[in-house]
């Protein structure tokens, strides 16, 4: 090692799903499948016509969204902050709240970026083995810790827990910080937002991404108690002013306003999701109740990791960890129902069904 390389801070980073630039049938980054809501398209139009407005910074405080957000979920402006996606988000919040000598919990099978971000900032941490169903077991989080994080519904398992479930970790983690990803909340069951007021130490992040159809605009965003929030906004001034850009605060507030359309998408999202349910099942697949929008499939009689590259090869693309615990199954995303028609007719051909 060079004498210079002694002091880099060195992490291993997070391997995001392929983004292949051709086209495939692309079932793999838990995308939407569907356009964002049409007030997007009106906006994009009307920004022609201000570009001179790109000399100037935007918003910093990203009011503009911010209050489309705390309407929307009927909080208060001081109880929503934004970042650029809640990858951006989380980060943010790991680096605000988790500075304890103890270690933060979180499962073993879960979104991999956290693992990550406690490495980037070296925050120590324990991961909580999730049962052989893949259920997060809560009383792994009644021992002594430095904050608490889990999605709900936990990722790539796709499985919900009810709010009394949420409830009984904060219950048990009054003196640290409880960050609940809801990215998946949507296509699932009631938000922890009902818990807020009455845990002023819950923080709970959710993202355009999935939702609502703007993956390629990096939004996310987190609501809390001001107190939280204002810790939030300090470290996010101490670290970049700027971080939402002119286009992603006015497309933002168009995706929020547009309510109706974003409950279609979602309910048809569902449905296509319980009828991939039935399929998968009727091929012999075994998975955990889904309500993401996206199944965690395994198959007794075929390898994932073949499968997975079986896949591919026709155009197909899902997502595969050759990991332990989890290499029997793969994680696919609910596209368009004609294209998840697309992948049961590959699969009824692979397995000469
Ligand atoms: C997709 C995802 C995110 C991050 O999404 P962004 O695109 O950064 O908003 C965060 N947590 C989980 C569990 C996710 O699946």
């Amino acid at each position: 090692m060079k004498e210079f390389e002694k002091n880099i801070r060195r992490v291993e980073p997070y391997v995001p799903g392929e983004q292949p630039q051709t086209k495939v049938i692309k079932l793999n980054t838990n995308e939407n499948p569907y356009p964002p809501a049409p007030g997007v398209l009106c906006a994009m139009k009307e920004m022609e016509t201000q570009m001179d407005s790109l000399r100037l910074y935007p918003d910093p405080t990203s009011d503009s969204l911010v209050s489309a957000l705390a309407d929307y979920y009927q909080v208060g402006k001081d109880q929503v902050f934004v970042g650029v996606g809640s990858d951006d988000v989380l980060a943010m919040c790991f680096l605000t709240f988790f500075n304890s000598e103890k270690p933060i919990f979180f499962p073993d099978i879960t979104y991999s970026f956290y693992k990550v971000w406690a490495d980037l900032y070296r925050i120590p941490y324990e991961c909580k083995p999730v049962d052989e169903n893949f259920r997060i077991r809560k009383e792994d989080y009644y021992g002594e810790n430095g904050g608490v994080i889990f999605p709900n519904p936990n990722a790539p398992t796709s499985i919900y827990e009810n709010l009394e479930f949420v409830e009984d970790i904060l219950q048990h983690n009054q003196d640290v910080i409880v960050i609940v990803d809801e990215a998946y909340i949507d296509f699932a069951g009631e938000s922890a937002m009902a818990l807020l007021d009455k845990y002023e130490n819950l923080i709970i992040t959710q993202t355009f991404s999935k939702a609502r159809s703007m993956a390629g605009m990096r939004i996310g965003y987190a609501i809390a108690s001001p107190l939280l929030i204002k810790y939030l906004n300090d470290a996010k001034y101490s670290f970049n002013s700027y971080t939402m850009n002119k286009t992603s605060l006015v497309y933002g507030v168009e995706a929020v306003k547009d309510k109706v359309y974003f409950e279609e998408v979602v309910d048809k999202i569902v449905a296509t999701r319980d009828w991939a349910a039935g399929q998968f099942a009727e091929l012999g697949f075994v998975f955990p109740k889904p309500s993401g929008n996206f199944l965690f499939v395994s198959h007794p009689d075929y390898d994932a990791g073949e499968l997975f590259c079986a896949l591919k090869e026709a155009g197909i693309y899902v997502r595969y960890w050759n990991q332990e615990r989890i290499r029997d199954y793969m994680r696919v995303t609910v596209g368009t129902r004609k294209e998840m028609e697309e992948l049961f007719a590959f699969l009824r051909k692979y397995m000469n069904k």
